[in-house]
């Protein structure tokens, strides 16, 4: 069954910047796609639609079987909670603790109070510290954000999106601040979490080898429109 449905997607800019134009695509439930393209294709334009951190300017969003580009802000919230998204920048709050980014992910950043985790629940932590030991955190639960490696701050973003309990995570450019290691450690722990969660991943990537390796479908895009879509064994590198 498809989980997200895009339908004639389109997103312009101003009156001038043609993002994406006329975009289709449907990603299975529990599929592993990876969205390539040059610098300025419109990939994270296309991931922030999905989720309606921008809204579309044209077209059809279905996830989950609900229409999301129909929702009111209000109704956002829902839609939100079933996907997780993980950024190149991290963007952790630096003066908070690994598990207060964690939890305090879920009430977005305005929220989040230094020294505040008795607001949760016994059962909220418990879930924050396991998702810390899956993901080799348990070292640094206390530790400030601003402290960890690059590598470590991405597992940390990882755990805030999935503490929600996400049927999808959209991941832009996870590992585009990260050396070829750290890489593969992010990578490998996306690719574990899909399979063992059955987490439907849509990852923007610009490493074409990393979304080779990866990857159960490839979507290549190009000045804002899907140029490829298929299977990772018909691309060569040269592509
Ligand atoms: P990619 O993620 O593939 O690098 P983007 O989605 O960031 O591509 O950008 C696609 C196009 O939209 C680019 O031409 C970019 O300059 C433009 N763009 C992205 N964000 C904005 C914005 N907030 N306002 C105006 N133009 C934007
Ligand atoms: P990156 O540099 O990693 O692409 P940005 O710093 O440009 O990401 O952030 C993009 C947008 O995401 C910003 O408008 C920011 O307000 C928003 N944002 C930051 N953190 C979160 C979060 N945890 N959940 C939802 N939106 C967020």
């Amino acid at each position: 069954t498809m989980l997200l449905e895009l339908h004639d997607v389109s997103k312009q800019y101003g009156n001038n910047t043609i993002a994406l134009s006329d975009v289709n695509f449907s990603v299975r439930e529990g599929e592993f796609v990876s969205v390539i393209g040059p610098s300025g294709a419109g990939k994270s334009t296309l991931l922030r639609c999905i989720n309606r951190m921008i809204d579309a300017s044209n077209g059809e969003i279905v996830f989950d079987g609900v229409n999301a580009l129909g929702l009111k802000r209000k109704e956002l919230r829902n839609l939100r909670t079933k996907i997780g998204i993980i950024f190149q920048h991290y963007n952790l709050v630096d003066r908070l603790s690994v598990i207060e980014n964690i939890l305090h992910g879920r009430l977005g950043y305005k929220s989040a109070i230094t020294g505040a985790l008795g607001i949760y629940s016994r059962e909220e932590k418990e879930q924050a510290l396991k998702l810390l030991n899956i993901l080799g955190l348990e070292d640094q639960v206390y530790k400030r954000s601003d402290q960890l490696s690059g590598g470590q701050k991405q597992r940390v973003g990882i755990a805030r999106a999935l503490i929600q309990n996400p049927k999808m995570l959209l991941c832009d450019e996870p590992i585009a601040s990260l050396d070829p290691n750290a890489s593969k450690v992010i990578m490998d722990y996306l690719k574990d979490i899909s399979k063992s969660m059955g987490i439907t991943v849509l990852i923007n990537l610009h490493q074409v080898d990393v979304a080779l390796k990866y990857s159960d479908r490839i979507i290549g895009v190009s000045k804002g429109s899907v140029v490829y879509d298929g299977s990772p064994r018909h691309i060569t590198k040269e592509e």
